[in-house]
């Protein structure tokens, strides 16, 4: 099967009461586990690559191509989209040349109606080329601008503004927030979700910053139109843990415990044992 858009399966998910997890990538091992775990447990799954890792990987070209290689070498069946992750309007276009499947326009920083005449140009074009779009209002807190803050909220009849353009899927703040949480964190604002679900007409939902948000808070979530939910972090520190426990107990040191397919093992299998967890809570298992 070839990548698909975020349209049929986020909105199986948001009918029936699960999401679809977003897993983004940095390169052949991240690709690898996250392919293989969607597999193994026949469930959707969203590839999400920010421009930092395309650029990693040395280009959109080459992420699409790996992907596209390794779904059909691997023989994956189940659904893959491949989506830019935090796009800006120059990055969609050159994702969506490079033939990504779904594209996220990111133009919560710029004032509301700009934010809206941006995402309306890119909404027509995702339609014209059958591919999704995922639009943002409110930025949503976190380190990804190098300050880490609380979780911010967005203003429900800006989202409604956005949501009406005709956009797949909709990234909200609701007190979400990228990378670690604070140990102070107040948690998700049920409040304001419900406000925004309910100006928004049925559009889907996406939870970003995924890492963190203990499971009752995001099974809440699904139920409140939560369809689509990032995790990014998560896999980084997995895989960063079972490194360092390999190195730190020397067995890079033993025979040809060095060889790069040895030494990244443990990280892959934690990444593919976190990924696992995460479908599993998502409800997206045996939903392909
Ligand atoms: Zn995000």
């Amino acid at each position: 099967m070839g990548l698909v858009s975020l349209e049929s399966m986020c909105r199986k998910a948001y009918e029936n009461g699960y999401a679809v997890g977003q897993f983004n990538i940095n390169n052949l091992e991240w690709t690898k586990s996250i392919l293989s775990v969607a597999q193994e447990l026949n469930s959707p799954v969203i590839l999400g690559v920010s421009e930092g890792a395309a650029k990693y990987m040395a280009g959109y070209g080459v992420v699409t191509d790996m992907v596209k290689a390794m779904v059909k070498s691997l023989n994956i069946t189940v659904p893959v989209a491949l989506h830019l992750d935090h796009g800006t309007y120059e990055g969609a276009y050159k994702a969506i040349e490079a033939g990504f499947s779904s594209i996220m326009f990111d133009g919560s920083h710029y004032p509301i109606k700009e934010n809206v005449a941006k995402t309306k140009e890119l909404v027509e074009t995702c339609k014209r080329l059958g591919l999704s779009l995922e639009a943002e209002v409110g930025a949503i807190g976190g380190e990804e601008d190098g300050v880490i803050g609380m979780g911010e909220l967005a203003d429900p009849n800006q989202c409604k503004m956005i949501a009406d353009l005709g956009v797949t899927i909709l990234a909200a703040g609701i007190g979400n927030i990228h990378g670690k949480y604070p140990a102070n964190w107040k948690g998700l604002n049920f409040d304001v979700l419900q406000a925004i679900h309910a100006k928004t007409n049925g559009v889907p939902l996406v939870l970003h910053g995924g890492t963190g948000i203990p499971d009752d808070m995001v099974k809440k979530a699904i139920s409140m139109g939560v369809s689509k939910i990032n995790v990014n972090t998560e896999l980084q520190l997995v895989f960063a843990d079972a490194t360092r426990k390999y190195i730190e107990a020397g067995k890079d040191l033993d025979g040809k415990g060095f060889d790069p397919r040895k030494l990244l093992a443990p990280g892959v299998e934690a990444m593919k044992v976190a990924v696992r967890e995460k479908m599993a809570l998502f409800g997206s298992v045996n939903k392909a």
